[in-house]
């Protein structure tokens, strides 16, 4: 039987943990804000921004929330954005993607202040990460980092290979795993042998948006198997872009869709706030 990652049990020792944090800096006057923006009312931006409040809530940090109707300009998005880089009391500024087509999504990550950059999207935050500078880390990639610390698994020396080259997952996990001395493969949709290449992985991450497309063929036995995928199957049941049933047992450890890498996100979400007010201290 493999080790079950357990995303949720992990991610919750880490929201406690920031949650102690923050009574810590209140204690000492210090308070932390999140401004969360979201255009037009996409229903599942609305559950994603509502989960980041409720995480807020939790740890104890202040939430400001602006909803902006679908037809707001970029000019008008922008300025909201400028607003907020120069308000002394908001320490992290996250704009729900994907915004309306007629809005240049590249624009508004460049307009955030790369001090509040907390999705750590802004190129400036990509490029630390590229060259081994402080600065924000994407927020999935990172709590993947966190799975495998938490749950006892070496990254250092180990044949990393990670499925995808998004920015927001596939490429900015490469550059942790790098970070982290793991060497290091980036697949893709033009990789020409993809099963040569996953079955060498010791550590297999995979993100390629694409249910249950990886079974036993590509993965080495005894490989330790990262699922980012989230997918509703014909049954509405959630599912990964790993076929869990079929990888499993040949596995040393796998993440579970749900309760694997999804929590993560939002709990590096809140760690990612919580640096942001001890920087700006
Ligand atoms: P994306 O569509 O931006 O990127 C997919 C990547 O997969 C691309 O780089 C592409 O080259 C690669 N790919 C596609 N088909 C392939 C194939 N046949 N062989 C090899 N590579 C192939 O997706 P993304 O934003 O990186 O997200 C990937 C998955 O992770 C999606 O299911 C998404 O919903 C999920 N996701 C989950 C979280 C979370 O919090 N758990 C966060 C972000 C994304």
């Amino acid at each position: 039987m493999p080790q079950i990652i357990d995303g949720k049990l992990i991610s919750t020792q880490i929201k406690d943990e920031l949650k102690e944090q923050v009574a810590a800096m209140k204690a000492e006057g210090v308070s932390i804000c999140l401004a969360v923006i979201q255009v037009g009312n996409d229903p599942a931006s609305s559950v994603y921004v509502n989960n980041k409040k409720k995480a807020c809530a939790y740890i104890g940090i202040d939430s400001l929330s602006y909803e902006l109707p679908e037809e707001t300009t970029q000019e008008e998005l922008i300025d909201l954005i400028k607003e907020l880089n120069d308000r002394k009391d908001v320490n992290g500024i996250l704009v729900q993607l994907p915004v309306p087509k007629h809005i240049d999504e590249d624009a508004i990550i460049r307009a955030i202040d790369p001090m509040k950059d907390v999705d750590g999207f802004h190129p400036q935050s990509v490029g630390a990460l590229c060259i081994g500078q402080p600065g924000f880390v994407s927020c999935t990639p990172a709590g993947i980092i966190q799975l495998l610390k938490r749950s006892g698994i070496e990254i250092a020396g180990k044949e990393c290979v990670v499925i995808g080259r998004s920015n927001i997952v596939g490429k900015p996990m490469s550059l942790l795993l790098l970070r982290e001395n793991g060497t290091v493969t980036v697949t893709h949709s033009r990789t020409k042998d993809l099963q040569e290449v996953t079955k060498r992985a010791d550590i297999l991450i995979v993100a390629i948006g694409k249910p249950k497309m990886i079974t036993k063929e590509y993965v080495k036995e005894g490989a330790v198997v990262i699922d980012v995928g989230i997918h509703r199957n014909e049954e509405n049941k959630l599912c990964g872009d790993v076929d869990y049933d079929d990888v499993a047992p040949i596995c040393s450890a796998i993440t579970p869709v749900p309760g694997g890498v999804g929590p993560m996100t939002i709990a590096m979400l809140m760690n990612n706030c919580v640096e942001s007010a001890v920087l700006n201290r």
